[in-house]
């Protein structure tokens, strides 16, 4: 039997990563060391309906904690890992303890951009949306009436927003680029998500940074634009990207360029360390890539479990996502780094569309907005590396199904 796993980060991949190596008979012993308070849970409801207060905690764990005993999965929550010895092969943990492995998979995820504190960003009001705690006390302080404004028009601060104008909040989105969503999606992707908020009630204000949060006995009041203005505010939502957690992978040596370089079989540069998920970047269609979601989470953490079981099958990513904002269903299908041409379709009913993304004339993506069977048809065509006719594509009737060939 294999000598001993350590997964650091008891996130949506070191959850994967340990499952299915059970799920593939691998018998190795696997302890979990997470920083959190809880067991493995899954975070996309948390900017969505847990923050909403429409599903409970006990619905996000991935596991009951009897799941860790009947598997043979060792589990230490509060358990933060400070430092990896890559010659004592040990990683030592807050408390001076060090915990021993064979073998060492770094899953740390990644953290929310924080305002610096010369601008107000320690000031009490102040929000990021990362892990369970963050969401508590965001929805504690989500009463009907405040006013909130978001600093950073991507999904996580889109999808807050929703959120909060649900409940009751008048809500103002600022984004510093001409547009929300610039960095994830094409214009008119964004175009749709902005009038759906504005419809909602939302403003929001492009072309608009932040220049300083105000506050008043260290709790936020108002926040100076970078347009001049002054907006009163009583809460502040942050959602300007993440960091990879990789700072005690590069303490250790291990390479790192904004997240800890692996290659296609999720190895890092010492043969004994893996890495997997948001804090890990990764060789894919000749760049190096760094995806945060789910389906990369889980299927890295699957390509390292085989890996680590004997196989040699590079990871070879399928991108999805999705983001839900009010009753818009938003799913991604492809990877649109690159794009040099769109197509909007418009969906047959009504509220729903597409919008496909071309290099070079291959398609590459497709955003499906409350159209699910665009989204399907664009995924089977992504995965098949069909080429769909594009003026066919462009007319609404014509029957998507028949682009598959
Ligand atoms: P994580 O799940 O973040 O797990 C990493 C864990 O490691 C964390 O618990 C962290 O505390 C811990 N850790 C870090 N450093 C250490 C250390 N030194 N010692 C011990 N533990 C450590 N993706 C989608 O596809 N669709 C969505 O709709 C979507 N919505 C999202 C909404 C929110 C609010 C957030 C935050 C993310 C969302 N995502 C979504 C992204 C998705 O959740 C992440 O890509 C995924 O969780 C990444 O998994 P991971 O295991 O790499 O990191």
């Amino acid at each position: 039997m294999a000598g001993r796993l350590v997964i650091v980060g008891a996130g949506q991949a070191g959850f994967a990563l340990a499952a299915k190596l059970r799920a593939l008979k691998d018998e190795r012993p696997i302890t979990i060391l997470g920083s959190e308070t809880s067991l493995p849970y899954q975070r996309p409801p948390l900017s969505k309906k847990y923050l909403l207060g429409e599903m409970t905690f006990d619905r996000l764990l991935f596991r009951p904690e009897s799941w860790f005993a009947d598997n043979n999965v060792e589990i230490r929550l509060s358990a933060w890992v400070e430092e990896i010895d890559r010659t004592a092969k040990t990683v030592r943990l807050q408390d001076g303890e060090r915990v021993e492995y064979e073998t060492l998979a770094l899953a740390t995820g990644a953290t929310p951009r924080r305002l610096p504190e010369a601008i107000g960003g320690e000031l009490a009001g102040v929000f990021t949306v990362r892990d369970k705690d963050d969401c508590d006390r965001l929805a504690e302080a989500m009463t009907p009436g405040r006013r909130l404004l978001v600093i950073g028009g991507g999904y996580i601060g889109l999808e807050a927003a929703a959120v909060a104008r649900k409940l009751g909040l008048e809500v103002t989105v600022i984004e510093m680029a001409d547009r929300i969503l610039k960095r994830v999606a094409a214009k008119e992707t964004a175009d749709i998500m902005r009038a759906v908020h504005e419809s909602h009630g939302v403003t929001i204000r492009e072309e608009t940074g932040l220049h300083r949060l105000i506050g008043e006995g260290g709790r936020v009041t108002a926040a100076e634009l970078s347009d001049g203005s002054n907006l009163p505010v009583d809460l502040v939502v942050v959602g300007i990207g993440v960091t990879p957690n990789d700072r005690a992978a590069a303490e250790a040596g291990l390479a790192v360029a904004n997240g800890i370089v692996v290659d296609a079989f999720c190895r890092t540069s010492d043969p004994s360390i893996f890495a997997m998920g948001d804090c890990a970047v990764f060789p894919w269609q000749g760049e190096e890539i760094r995806l945060e979601s789910v389906q990369n989470a889980v299927d890295q953490a699957e390509a390292a479990a085989a890996v680590m079981a004997g196989g040699e099958t590079a990871y070879d990513p399928k991108p999805w996502f999705w983001s839900d904002q009010y009753d818009v269903k938003l799913q991604i299908a492809g990877f649109n780094r690159g794009y040099d041409e769109t197509l909007l379709r418009p969906g047959q009913r009504e509220g729903a569309s597409s919008v496909w993304y071309f290099r070079e004339g291959r398609l590459i993506a497709v955003d499906a907005i409350n159209d699910a069977k665009a989204y399907v048809t664009g995924k089977k065509m992504l995965e098949s590396g069909i080429n769909p006719d594009k003026a066919a594509l462009a007319d609404p009737a014509s029957d998507l199904k028949t682009l598959l060939g």
